[in-house]
């Protein structure tokens, strides 16, 4: 006999953004399936821990090989009269509307005994206040399997953030929508039974999907219009209301007709150079280059403990020259002030806080006034709030945003202005990894153990973030020229 279709709450979770999501991870290609590390899950993790830990310091572990021993088990402990169950492993089965079976089954954070009425509710905990639909759902979900199992009524409680002492900022009570929850495994069972994969469409959150690439490549194909960065969805329905329904009908506007649309006026130019990036598949000038860039300058990034546990101050400051000469300072609290030659990656200076690396950087590129060339406005920013104020008077106004400039002067055939993307356009590879986060992990490593590879890998990532920005300053100045006469 055929299994049933298997519907989870992370299945339902995604279904509040993207159908086409829910499509794929049940039946897409896994090759063209990118690793990723959702970073927002690590901080849940780690809060879930922390209050799992002060809530039931004597919970003992129970490790199970199979979803079904966890299921069985999980009835065991319930059937036992266990006070708290972490983890707890539920299942139901649920007849959609075409009588079809499905199974329902998910790990709820807590179950817990309520001593007056002898059943068992749902807890879910979160590290934010403000819970979303994906939230209710998946409430609603628990509920409702509990119920089945125990029959009975039940509500279900969030414990939400967390006060001084490591326990629940709120706990709040949840009652059961069953006409939202029907909707929504209605919606969840014709999108898995569809045969093709429903459309593309590319909004922010598309980054941390594992399918990105692949539905970047579809977008790609079709000419998508969902490819443009900063048109929101109301204006693209505008437009493809008005005929306009790909890259290749936009770029074939002049500013005038295309500011016709409702929601588009300044940001026409704009849209239409992205558009003939696309189409033409080659970088489009905008405006002109700002003169400063001819006078050269130092390349600048920094790093700052951002994972869990982390203080947000920066831990490593990286710098080069126009040739890509760098130097990288390291704060190591437990290592004497040094200066070393991290091969292949250039000067290492280890310092003791972030004070000493702003002087660090502070010593090197004061030798001259040349304008300091970052990536966005966090690195001017992270100066701001923790670099000494004789560096922020020194620095702060030499500060440069690459990432500003190069937007304004030139569009790529790209929907991702970030550093990696557009240095990458132009051939550069970072040489390991392109994650921050794998880089403070790195770091964290090193100050426990010294093991060299573990620094030698967070400074390679420091340093690429720098080359590549050497690499965007390079390649705007050897090609500005072109701008006169593409410009829009
Ligand atoms: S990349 Fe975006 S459109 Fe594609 S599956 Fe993921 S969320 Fe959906």
């Amino acid at each position: 006999m055929s299994q049933p279709l298997v519907i989870t709450p992370t299945l339902l979770r995604y279904l509040t953004t993207c159908e086409r999501r829910v499509w794929l991870d049940a039946y897409g290609e896994a090759s063209q399936q990118a690793e990723m590390t959702p970073i927002g899950a690590l901080y849940g993790i780690a809060h879930e821990r922390q209050l799992q830990k002060v809530a039931s310091p004597q919970a003992e572990s129970m490790p199970v090989q199979s979803w079904d021993e966890g299921v069985t088990l999980t009835r065991e402990l319930m059937a036992a009269g266990t006070s708290v169950i972490i983890g707890a492993y539920v299942e139901a089965r649920y007849r959609v509307e075409s009588g079809v079976e499905v199974s329902l089954r998910g790990r709820v954070d807590r179950l817990t005994l309520n001593p007056e009425t002898g059943c068992y509710e749902p807890v879910e905990i979160k590290q934010y206040i403000n819970i979303g639909k994906g939230d209710e759902l998946q409430l609603d979900f628990y509920v409702s399997i509990l119920e089945q199992m125990q029959e009975t009524k039940l509500r279900g409680f969030f414990w939400l953030g967390d006060d001084a002492q490591g326990r629940p900022r709120y706990v709040l009570q949840h009652d059961l929508n069953l006409t939202r929850l029907q909707l929504a495994l209605r919606k969840a069972y014709t999108v898995l039974t569809q045969r093709e994969a429903p459309a593309v469409n590319l909004v922010t959150h598309c980054k941390e999907c594992p399918w990105h690439s692949e539905c970047t490549t579809v977008a790609r194909s079709n000419f998508d219009l969902s490819l443009l960065p900063r048109l929101n969805s109301q204006t693209r329905k505008t437009l493809q209301r008005g005929g306009i329904n790909t890259l290749q009908d936009l770029a074939a506007l002049s500013i005038e007709e295309l500011q016709r649309f409702k929601g588009i006026k300044k940001t026409a130019a704009s849209h239409l150079a992205n558009a003939r990036a696309y189409v033409e598949d080659r970088p489009v000038w905008v405006s002109r280059m700002p003169d400063l860039l001819h006078g050269g300058g130092w390349m600048f990034d920094l790093e700052t403990a951002a994972l869990p546990g982390g203080d947000g101050m920066p831990w490593s400051l990286g710098w080069s020259d126009e040739e890509g000469k760098s130097q990288i300072a390291i704060v190591a609290p437990e290592q004497p002030h040094q200066r070393v030659t991290l091969a292949p990656i250039g000067e290492l200076i280890t310092v003791k806080d972030k004070d000493e690396a702003w002087e660090a950087f502070y010593d090197s590129v004061g030798v001259n006034d040349k304008p300091i060339y970052h990536w966005s406005g966090f690195d001017a920013g992270v100066m701001k709030a923790t670099a000494p104020e004789f560096v922020k008077r020194a620095l702060l106004g030499r500060m440069h945003d690459l990432h500003h400039t190069f937007v304004n002067t030139v569009r790529l055939p790209l929907r991702s202005y970030s550093i990696k993307k557009v240095a990458a356009y132009f051939g550069f590879h970072y040489s390991g990894y392109e994650e921050w986060w794998a880089a403070e992990t790195d770091y964290r490593r090193w100050l426990v153990t010294g093991e060299v590879e573990h620094i030698t890998r967070a400074c390679g990532y420091q340093r690429d973030d720098v080359l590549a920005l050497a690499i965007i300053w390079k390649w705007l100045i050897e090609n500005h020229h072109l701008q006169t006469d593409e410009r829009i």
